[in-house]
């Protein structure tokens, strides 16, 4: 699972532009759950090949706990509770403060690794003032410069140091055909994640284990379907019963990101009696920006009448536009109806994610898709297309070769999408298309 960093300090010390300057070595996956969370923002990013989420919050008064204040106080605690490393942002143009005291002191309280990240030192770096902030009893301060960049790789470096990142997928890399399908499940809160869940191991004999030692508490569940096994990815609705922390939510936003990130597929469940929310799209956004497969699985479809499913018809074509791929479930999992075809899109939808494209075949197919329809000439380069290849699985990624293939039209590339697509029936599945150019 990917490793989590939550950016805290007072107000105006710099998370927001450390956060920016984080996320932005990557398109930043900025997801935003309005309403569902204030103040606070989630992104991918990456050094290197290691990928994480960086979590930024609010701000932070401990000392005022009312109203808004409180309400972010707690958010705080929360991004807190959720993280792998803190990072504890103060200014050093303003100094150790006592606010900074306050949070130091809370922090001491969390046992959790934190890396005091002193900002707003460009030019000052060997400042004498960056000695007042080891009183705060938090370790080596790190002096950088969120809004120059300075500092910034030593200080993810230090985050960082502790994960055991794994080897890197290798271009093309095949999954193992008997690794359980890593399936996770998504959706607001009260969508009906844990009514299906349970549904679904109310007709399995379970195999439930806890794995002692992780600090996320982390459950797995593997269950069998259609001959094939399955390992359903812990979301908050998986929460242990009798261990919940104080200031953590039943919807989380991290463990949804972290699940999404993790899994092979990812059923993602809206309320159909309510419609696709603002709030779905933005879950639905991260699903596709990393590239899992995905199966839409429209959820108390017994409770809903002919106005609500023309509601429903209509928020999925404005608001989910860009989950096309994706087919519709209708189900309900309270009365248990939908389920088989559910397991089986799940499964299409996998085959899709990990299907083998051989060369000859791509390049066949990419001659056959020039010829029907030639790139436009732009100036004076005319894209010449020669081969493509799989560049990797789930999702399918097909690299084509070439020259001039920077002048390739984003219309063009979708054109191309939809023959591979159609050959290899894809569905419920993201693809990528990358052009290389010799030239
Ligand atoms: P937040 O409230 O902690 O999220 O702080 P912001 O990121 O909004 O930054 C507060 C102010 O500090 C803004 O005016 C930033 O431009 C400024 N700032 C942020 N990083 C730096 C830095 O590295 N150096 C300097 N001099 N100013 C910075
Ligand atoms: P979660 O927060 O996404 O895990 O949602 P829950 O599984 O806790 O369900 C929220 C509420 O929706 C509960 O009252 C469920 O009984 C109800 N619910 C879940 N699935 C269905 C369904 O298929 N039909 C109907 N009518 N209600 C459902």
């Amino acid at each position: 699972m990917k490793p989590v960093i939550a950016l805290v300090g007072r107000p105006n010390v710099g998370k927001s532009t450390l956060f920016n300057r984080i996320t932005k070595s990557r398109d930043a996956i900025v997801a935003d759950f309005a309403g569902l969370t204030r103040d606070r923002h989630y992104g991918d990013a990456r050094l290197g090949g290691r990928e994480f989420i960086v979590v930024d919050t609010g701000g932070f008064e401990p000392e005022k706990p009312s109203g808004v204040v409180a309400e972010m106080a707690k958010q705080t605690r929360q991004a807190v509770a959720e993280a792998d490393v803190v990072v504890f942002v103060a200014d050093l143009r303003a100094g150790v403060s006592a606010q900074d005291h306050d949070i130091a002191r809370f922090l001491r309280t969390q046992q959790k690794k934190v890396i005091l990240a002193v900002n707003k030192a460009e030019g000052m770096a060997e400042s004498p003032l960056l000695a007042e902030f080891h009183e705060l009893g938090i370790g080596e301060p790190h002096p950088l410069s969120a809004s120059h960049g300075q500092g910034v790789r030593s200080l993810l470096e230090a985050a960082l140091e502790d994960f055991d990142f794994g080897d890197e997928d290798e271009e093309g890399a095949e999954p193992d055909a008997d690794a359980p399908i890593r399936l996770a499940v998504a959706g607001r809160p009260n969508v009906g994640k844990s009514t299906l869940i349970n549904a679904w191991l109310g007709e399995e004999r379970l195999v439930a284990f806890d794995q002692p030692g992780t600090t996320r508490d982390a459950i797995k569940v593997s269950l069998e379907r259609e001959g094939r096994r399955f390992e359903l990815i812990d979301t908050a609705g998986l929460r242990r019963k009798g261990k919940v922390f104080e200031a953590i939510e039943k919807f989380s936003v991290v463990k949804t990101l972290q699940a999404i990130a993790d899994a092979n597929v990812v059923v993602l469940m809206v309320d159909a009696t309510v419609g696709v929310s603002e709030q779905d799209a933005h879950i639905a956004g991260y699903v596709l920006e990393s590239g899992r497969a995905v199966v839409l699985a429209l959820n108390k479809w017994d409770a809903t009448d002919e106005y609500q499913r023309q509601q429903l018809q209509r928020s999925i074509e404005s608001r989910l536009a860009f989950l096309k791929f994706a087919p519709l479930l209708q189900i309900s999992a309270k009365k248990r109806t939908g389920l088989t075809a559910l397991w089986k899109a799940i499964l299409h939808a996998h085959a899709s994610a990990t299907v083998k494209m051989p060369t000859p075949v791509l390049t066949r197919l990419l001659i056959d898709a020039v010829q029907h329809q030639a790139p436009r000439r732009d100036g004076a380069f005319r894209p010449k297309m020669r081969y493509a290849h799989q560049g990797g699985m789930n999702p399918p990624l097909v690299v084509i070769h070439g020259n001039s293939l920077d002048h390739i039209t984003d219309a063009y590339k979708r054109y191309l999408e939809g023959r591979f697509r159609e050959h290899f029936k894809l569905v419920g599945t993201p693809m990528r298309i990358e052009f290389r150019s010799s030239k």
